[in-house]
């Protein structure tokens, strides 16, 4: 197996280019999972380690950019915890510790499980996730970008560079059951974010990809987020989610959690 490890992006985007059949390595607690696994026999391996530039991140003009190879380590503490709350809460949930220092939000985007933790708060914030090629750049939605389990919109040779989402000075919430309370992959998760005068919802965990409760959002929106309908909201919520039974629960039990965590998120923010 050749491993490539480049020292800047735009060696690896060349990496990428001559080898579009490499497979692209960041903290690798998933992928090197699936390697042990005997899932995944890659020839080449191009990692991003070393590359300084995808972890940085700004906040300009009341929007964050998240370089892809920032951690979960870096966005559970300040200033993201009051730039962007529910990143730093499902972000804080990853895992354990040593899993949090390597995990990336490039590798949970790349990995476009529907249990990934970060993924629900990218879609209730609306965010963009900013990918390259040798040959360019592309922004595209993050509603786009998940395009169903374990599956993205990344094409051959192509990178996630960044993830870019509003910094809104209001409440926000996510709230994950699992199976118990540390080093658990998500039973069911919600993410709330108040935008002005509505809560955007998405769950995770209840479909083949993460889903946002867009009926439940526009219903509650149009009784003024009325925190007397906080109940009603919450069922409604939970009717759009699309669980399965498997192996970490059952789809009935699923659909009674997101009904829980979206009322409990909810109150939470409307206090
Ligand atoms: C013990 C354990 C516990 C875990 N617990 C949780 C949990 O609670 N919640 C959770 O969400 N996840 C959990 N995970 C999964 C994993 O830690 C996360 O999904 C993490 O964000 C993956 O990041 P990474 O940098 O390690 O990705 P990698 O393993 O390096 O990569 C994952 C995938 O993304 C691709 N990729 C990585 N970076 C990029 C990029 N910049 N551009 C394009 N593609 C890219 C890779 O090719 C690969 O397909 C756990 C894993 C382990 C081993």
């Amino acid at each position: 197996m050749s491993v490539v490890s480049p020292d800047s992006l735009d060696e690896a985007l060349e990496a990428l280019a001559a080898d579009p059949e490499a497979h692209v390595v960041a903290g690798g607690t998933d992928f090197m999972v699936e390697v042990n696994f005997d899932h995944r026999r890659p020839e080449s391996v191009v990692s991003l380690h070393r590359i300084e530039a995808l972890r940085s991140w700004s906040d300009e003009a009341d929007r964050l950019r998240i370089g892809s190879g920032v951690t979960c380590a870096t966005l559970e503490r300040s200033p993201f915890t009051a730039l962007v709350p529910a990143l730093a809460q499902a972000a804080r949930t990853v895992g354990s510790p040593q899993i949090r220092n390597a995990a990336t939000v490039g590798g949970n985007l790349g990995t476009a499980s529907p249990a990934g933790d970060l993924l629900p708060v990218l879609s209730a914030l609306d965010a963009t996730v900013v990918i390259q090629h040798a040959r360019g750049a592309r922004s595209i939605s993050i509603h786009d970008f998940l395009v169903g389990p374990k599956r993205n919109a990344l094409e051959a040779g192509e990178l996630v560079v960044a993830t870019t989402l509003p910094v809104l000075g209001e409440r926000q919430e996510f709230v994950k059951v699992g199976m118990r309370n540390a080093m658990v992959i998500a039973v069911a998760s919600v993410a709330v974010v108040r935008i002005g005068a509505r809560l955007n919802v998405a769950l995770g965990s209840v479909g083949p990809t993460v889903l946002r409760a867009r009926d439940a959002e526009a219903w509650f929106a149009a009784r003024g987020l009325d925190v007397a309908a906080v109940d009603e909201f919450a069922v409604r919520v939970a009717a759009e989610a699309r669980p399965i039974d498997d192996h970490r629960s059952t789809a009935e039990y699923r659909r009674h959690a997101v009904r829980v965590c979206a009322a409990r998120a909810a109150r939470r923010i409307l206090r």
